[in-house]
């Protein structure tokens, strides 16, 4: 699909680089390792994840006895917050390739930045370098794209490669969106690969996104690589001690969110 004649101007400024499509694991996930690489990352979500349905979350890795899913999940927003991703609350109801055909689309090519125009039902229209589909089964803001393969199985997927791109260079699909097991864990990996391989996709320079030991590489004579950093032993304690006191007051008391259940289940 190319943008309609409302798409937005293809000479307009870029606002971000990334829009991630949806704040469940997958698409918070994508967006910390998105964010941590400095792409300007949003995530638009308008009621967040089904996994706030869980009544105890215990086969996500790291949590021995399980954990609340909405502590898990509101860590995670945490988490991309931290890494610099901006959240906003509201339903992307389209997303449009501004490139060469469309009208008034100028000398602009479609290797410019900023192809993509993303509308929400806020009113609100962001132009994006990429995209990150991460909205589960929905699937109506990407009808209409060429390129971009719906799959109805009962509930929609969207045909994507093994690393999660569609036939759209710049817009992907993470999670269960692109048929990964209904698991979180899967969900977020996912999520975290898409993004990886959104930052392999880009221009930049990307290795891996690392935290080691001071030395590790350059006491090898080796560059630190893109995307990794080598820290000090009072620069991992300062850290470590930052997560200690930041975990213990986050899991300080039961989450006040009772879980949610299935609509068709709900009283009122
Ligand atoms: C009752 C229940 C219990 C579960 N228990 C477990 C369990 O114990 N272990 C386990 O591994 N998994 C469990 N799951 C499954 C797990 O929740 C999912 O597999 C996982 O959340 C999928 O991740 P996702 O990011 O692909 O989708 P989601 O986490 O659902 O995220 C999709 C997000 O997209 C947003 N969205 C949708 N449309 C739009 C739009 N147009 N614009 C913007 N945003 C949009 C939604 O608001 C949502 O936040 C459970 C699920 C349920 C229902």
């Amino acid at each position: 699909m190319t943008g309609g004649p409302d798409a937005a101007a293809p000479d307009a400024p870029v606002d971000r680089d990334v829009v991630v499509v949806g704040g469940g694991v997958a698409g918070l996930s994508a967006a910390v390792f998105t964010a941590r690489h400095d792409l300007d990352t949003l995530v638009v979500d308008p009621n967040g994840s089904i996994l706030r349905r869980n009544a105890h979350l215990e086969n996500f890795p790291g949590f021995p006895v399980g954990v609340n899913a909405r502590r898990l999940l509101d860590l995670l927003t945490e988490q991309a917050e931290n890494a610099g991703a901006s959240l906003t609350n509201a339903r992307v109801v389209r997303v449009e390739v501004v490139d060469a055909d469309t009208p008034d689309a100028g000398e602009s090519s479609p290797a410019d930045d900023g192809r993509f125009a993303v509308t929400a039902d806020d009113g609100s229209r962001i132009r994006t370098r990429y995209v990150v589909a991460a909205t589960k089964n929905e699937t109506g803001y990407l009808e209409g794209i060429d390129g971009v393969g719906l799959l109805d199985r009962g509930k929609t997927f969207v045909d994507t490669d093994e690393r999660g791109r569609t036939g759209v260079d710049g817009l992907y699909a993470a999670g269960r969106l692109a048929e990964k097991p209904h698991q979180a864990a899967v969900c977020a990996g996912h999520g975290a690969e898409v993004a990886v391989t959104l930052l392999e996709d880009d221009d930049g320079p990307f290795y891996h996104d690392w935290v080691a030991p001071e030395g590790y590489f350059s006491d090898r004579g080796r560059p630190i690589p893109p995307g990794c950093e080598e820290i000090a032993e009072a620069e991992r304690r300062r850290r470590e001690t930052r997560s200690l006191e930041t975990m213990r007051e986050r899991f300080g008391e039961p989450h006040p969110d009772d879980q949610e259940t299935h609509p068709s289940l709900r009283e009122d």
